[in-house]
This record gives C-alpha cells, structure tokens and sequence, in this order.
C-alpha cells in the first residue's frame, strides 16, 4: 500500500519529494505532497524525513500499532 498524505498537516515543504528514490512524489498546485501510487515502492523515506508527520506508511503504522497492542495483549493489523 503506497503511502498516503494528510493534506491538513502538509505544508508543502517538497523534503519527502526530494528523499524519494521512486520519484514518486510531487507536490501540486494546491501546495501539497501527492503520491503516485504506481510508482511508490514501500521504501518509507518519506516518512522518515516529513517534520509533520503528514505522510504515513501504511505497513509501518500498523507495525507500530501492532507493537503498542501487544504489550495489552490485542492485535489490531494481523
Ligand atoms: S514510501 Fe518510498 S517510494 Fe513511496 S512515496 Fe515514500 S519515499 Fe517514495
Ligand atoms: S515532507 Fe511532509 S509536510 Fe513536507 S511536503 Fe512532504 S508530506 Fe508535506
């Protein structure tokens, strides 16, 4: 699942373009982040490097949420 920006906390910065070795990330007219989907390989870059947290990866969202339920003993994205 390619990753997805939150356009209400995307300021348009172009660092997750500029990380992005896919090329996949462009910034649009509107003045935020957009993804090709096709084009987006999971690396998670973008993630890395957004001061916004405005840009998730899916997979890794759900890591971080599987981590968080286990320690309570529930598993959310299994
Ligand atoms: S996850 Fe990797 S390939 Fe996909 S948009 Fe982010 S930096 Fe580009
Ligand atoms: S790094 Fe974050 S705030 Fe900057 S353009 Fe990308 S998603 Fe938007």
């Amino acid at each position: 699942m390619a990753a997805k920006v939150n356009v209400e906390e995307c300021t348009g910065c172009g660092l997750c373009a500029d990380e992005c070795p896919a090329e996949a990330i462009t910034i649009s007219e509107d003045g935020y982040a957009v993804v090709d989907e096709d084009e987006c390989t999971e690396c998670g870059a973008c993630t890395d490097v957004c001061p916004n947290v405005a840009i998730t990866l899916w997979i890794r969202f759900c890591r971080l949420i599987s981590r968080t339920a286990f320690k309570s003993g529930f598993s959310a994205c299994s």
